[in-house]
C-alpha cells in the first residue's frame, strides 16, 4: 500500500468520476489511512524479516502460500487498536443502519481477539476471518443486530499481513521468475503470501521483462504476483476460445475477464488505457461498478483474443 500512490490517482478521478463513486472512494480512503498507520508501527517496531531464498523456492516449488510455510506472528494488541480504529470509521462513515453501526460499536473486539486463534490468522487470515466473523455474529445475535463484521476483520488485520507480503515481495517475485525460465509451469493462482484468490488484475508493466503482461492482486494481503496474460485466474484454463474481455462502452481501461469454463470474472484495469496513475487498491473500488456488469445479460461478452 502507498499512501501517496493512492492519493494521486483519487486525484485523478476526481475529474471523471461520479459524486457516488467518489462518497465510497472517500470512505476508503479513510480506512487506507489507518492502514497505512498501523503498517508503519509494524515495520518500525522490527516487522517481518526477510525470508530465506531457500523458503521461497519450497513455497514456489509446492505451489504452498508463504504463511502456511512461515505463519506471521500477529500483533495482538495492534490488532486489537485497528479493529477498534475501523469499527468506528466503518461505524460513522458507512452509511449503516443505526442498529448495525451500534453493533459495530458495541463489540467488545479485545475479547473477540482473546477468544480467537491467532496462530490461524498468522497462518490461513482467511480462515480466521471467516472463524471470527462467525463468533462476532454470534455475541450479537441476542440483541438481533447484525452489522460487517467481515469487513473490519479484513480491515484491520490486512497491515500485519501486508508487512510479511512486503518483507518478501522482490524474493517471491525473484524465485517465481526463475521457476517459470528453469522449469516454464503454469504461475500461481493463489495468492503467494497469503493463499488468497485474486480480486482484481492489471494489464500493464510486470517485473519479469519489457512490454505488457499481467498481474493479480490480493486484497488479503496486498501481495501482486505476475501471471499469464491469457489464462483464467480461477481454474487455470489455457483455453483462449473460453477466456474474453467486456466492458462498459467508452471505459476501455477497466474491464471483466470472463471465462466460459468456470463461469467467473476477473476485473481487470488496463494500465496503458487509464492514462492515470495506478493503485490497485483504488482500482479495487473503482471496479465494483463491473461487478454489476457481470450479470447483466445485455452486455455481450467483447472477444479481445
Ligand atoms: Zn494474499
Ligand atoms: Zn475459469
Amino acid at each position: 500500500m502507498d499512501l501517496h500512490q493512492i492519493d494521486s490517482a483519487l486525484e485523478a478521478y476526481q475529474q471523471t468520476l461520479g459524486t457516488s463513486d467518489k462518497a465510497r472512494l472517500e470512505f476508503f480512503r479513510g480506512l487506507w489511512a489507518l492502514q497505512q498507520a498501523s503498517l508503519t508501527r509494524l515495520v518500525e517496531r522490527g516487522g517481518e524479516g526477510l525470508p530465506s531464498t531457500a523458503l521461497l523456492r519450497e513455497c514456489q516449488e509446492g505451489r504452498v502460500p508463504l504463511l502456511l510455510l512461515a505463519p506471521a506472528v500477529i500483533d495482538a494488541d495492534e490488532l486489537v487498536v485497528m479493529l477498534e480504529s475501523c469499527a468506528a470509521w466503518v461505524a460513522a462513515n458507512a452509511g449503516l443502519a443505526a442498529t448495525s453501526a451500534e453493533a459495530l460499536k458495541a463489540c467488545d473486539w479485545r475479547a473477540l481477539v482473546a477468544k480467537s486463534d491467532l496462530a490461524l490468522a498468522g497462518r490461513d487470515p482467511g480462515s480466521w476471518i471467516e472463524e471470527t466473523e462467525r463468533e462476532a455474529a454470534f455475541a450479537q445475535t441476542a440483541s438481533g443486530q447484525s452489522a460487517p463484521f467481515g469487513i473490519v476483520l479484513a480491515c484491520a488485520l490486512r497491515p500485519q499481513l501486508e508487512a510479511v507480503a512486503l518483507a518478501a515481495h522482490d524474493g517471491l517475485t525473484q524465485a517465481a521468475s526463475a521457476d517459470e525460465a528453469a522449469h516454464g509451469r503454469p504461475r500461481a493462482l493463489r495468492c503467494p503470501v497469503c493463499g488468497g484468490s485474486a480480486a482484481a488484475g492489471y494489464v500493464g508493466p510486470v517485473p519479469s521483462r519489457d512490454g505488457s503482461g499481467r498481474m493479480l492482486y490480493c486484497a488479503l494481503c496486498g501481495c501482486s504476483w505476475e501471471f499469464e496474460r491469457i489464462r483464467c485466474a480461477c481454474c487455470g484454463t489455457h483455453n483462449q476460445g473460453k477466456l474474453h474481455y467486456f466492458h462498459i462502452e467508452g471505459d476501455s481501461a477497466h474491464r471483466l475477464h470472463l471465462c466460459d469454463e468456470c463461469g467467473t470474472y476477473l476485473r481487470t484495469t488496463f494500465v496503458t488505457e487509464l492514462a492515470m496513475p495506478f493503485s490497485f487498491e483504488v482500482e479495487d473500488v473503482v471496479m465494483a461498478r463491473l461487478d454489476k456488469l457481470a450479470h447483466e445479460e445485455r452486455f455481450s461478452p467483447q472477444r479481445k483474443h
